[in-house]
């Protein structure tokens, strides 16, 4: 596989294939979340650009909306892996 330079995926199908991760910090309620990028891709597809401006058009913090707070008050970090994503070997 060819080395691939991190986070130079503009879109959720390309960060799905890179395996790289993608996290959310609601500067409103301060909740931190690592996003499920298979699932995003599910729901939005994999053509879904993932830059902030892209991102904050879809997503938003739902315990802010259920508040009646400011709920796209978010910040995406990206990630060279997803966290929760480790490698095994091989049985
Ligand atoms: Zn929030």
């Amino acid at each position: 596989m060819a080395m691939r330079f991190p986070f130079t995926e503009d879109t959720l199908g390309k960060k799905l294939e890179a395996g790289t991760g993608l996290s959310v910090d609601c500067l409103t309620c301060r909740r931190h979340a690592i996003l499920d990028i298979a699932e995003l891709v599910k729901r939005l597809g994999p053509d879904q650009r993932c830059m902030h401006h892209d991102l904050i058009n879809v997503l938003f913090c739902h315990e802010c909306r259920a508040a009646g707070r400011d709920d796209r008050n978010l910040h995406f970090t990206n990630h060279a892996k997803t966290p929760d994503r480790r490698w095994t070997p091989c049985p």
